[in-house]
């Protein structure tokens, strides 16, 4: 039976934050765009569904955005119960949604367990109340911690956190107390993101003009190192280079991309990957809502992967997994000898001391893992 992940997109927030270029808007008066949004949404699971020959599994399903916790807990339960209807959701399915402080209380996260979510994945980003102003986040620390310990109340015994490094004024003492707050409330998972300045953000239009200062990559190297010993000592398993979990509370819905295995995505702008076929939904929620509604196929781009593609794709988002790649399973399927198609790559690769490979199976070093990026970035082969 074709077991299949699944992405919901829910593409409102408060506010939009001074680094983000996701697909987002914020509503400035009581708009019913949001509801029209989740109507559509359920009509292309329903849609979407029908033009599988069989009804699927779901192993995860993943509410991101966006700020799903923008919506009522009745909306995301409408969203949960049109996919029961739809596939063959299996019971011990993680069902995840992220969550921002200013969105969230327990009054919402206990409906939201009784619906089916399973796990909250909290938008932190800093325990520091000057740098959230300054990422024009909506809450303070405090509120974070509140929201943390209300998803705890409400049940939820699988949380995560997400932390940023790099910011603007950040010194190594705010990191160090980000880190070390994340530890004390004992969150199940932990990511942790280096701010990067996509194109079109209130951050690189500063940065641009000369007017944003961010810590040098030696002071940025450092604080990754940092949470990388701390989280370590405090028993979480560092598995991918951005992840970290108490052992078996590693997120299974996020390995389906780190394994390049196949997913749907509903919602605006929303990705999906099926039997080697990849496309994206129509970005706007008034386009994607009038499209749904005339039957109007919402897909924008859409491209098939050739096999090698296919196949650098797998190794880029693969070797992100830090207890190592199977090339040789792999090798089976992609029907190719993947040692030896990258022959060249893994052997500069492994003179670098970028990476190791042995009984087939590929990691990064340590030096490897401060630069993942590029290491993945050789598996491109430009045509
Ligand atoms: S809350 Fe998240 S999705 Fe929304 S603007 Fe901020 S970073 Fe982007």
């Amino acid at each position: 039976m074709r077991s299949v992940s699944i992405y919901i997109h829910i593409p409102f927030c408060e506010r939009h934050c001074a680094y983000c270029d996701f697909n987002v808007y914020t509503l400035k008066e009581q708009s019913d765009l949001p509801s029209r949004t989740v109507e559509a949404i359920c009509r292309e699971i329903s849609r979407e569904s029908g033009q599988l020959n069989e009804k699927a599994t779901v192993p995860t399903i993943f509410f991101g955005g966006g700020t799903p916790t923008y919506l009522g807990a009745d909306a995301l339960g409408q969203i949960l119960r049109t996919l029961r209807q739809h596939f063959n959701v299996e019971d011990n399915a993680e069902i995840t949604a992220e969550a921002n402080p200013g969105t969230s209380d327990a009054a919402k996260f206990q409906q939201m367990r009784e619906y089916g979510f399973n796990r909250l994945s909290v938008g932190v980003q800093a325990f520091h109340d000057m740098l959230l102003r300054q990422l024009d986040r909506t809450h303070t620390a405090k509120e974070a911690e509140y929201a943390l310990n209300a998803a705890r109340t409400a049940g939820f015994s699988n949380l995560s956190l997400d932390l940023m490094f790099r910011l603007p004024g950040q010194s190594m003492q705010d990191w160090q107390q980000s880190v070390d707050t994340a530890v004390s409330i004992n969150p199940e998972h932990i990511s942790l993101y280096g701010l990067t300045l996509e194109p079109g953000t209130r951050y690189e239009r500063l940065h641009a003009g000369g007017r944003l200062q961010l810590p040098d990559e030696e002071l940025e190297t450092a604080m990754y190192e940092y949470a990388i010993s701390t989280l370590k000592v405090s028993g979480y398993h560092h598995y991918e280079v951005s992840n970290f979990a108490r052992p078996g509370w590693e997120s299974r819905h996020n390995m389906t991309y780190w394994d390049n295995n196949e997913y749907l995505g509903f919602g605006p702008g929303a990705v999906s990957y099926l039997g080697g076929r990849r496309w994206k939904a129509e970005r706007v929620p008034l386009k994607y809502i009038e499209k749904s509604s005339a039957d109007v196929n919402l897909a924008v781009e859409e491209e098939i992967l050739p096999k090698e593609q296919a196949l650098a794709e797998s190794m880029m988002v693969g070797i992100r997994k830090l207890d190592g790649l199977d090339l040789e399973r792999l090798s089976t399927r992609y029907s190719v000898t993947v040692e030896s198609y990258y022959s060249d790559e893994l052997r500069q690769l492994q003179e670098d001391g970028l990476i190791t490979l042995r009984s087939g199976v590929l990691k990064l070093t340590h030096r490897g893992l401060l630069v993942a990026d590029t290491v993945a970035a050789a598996f491109i082969r430009l045509p």
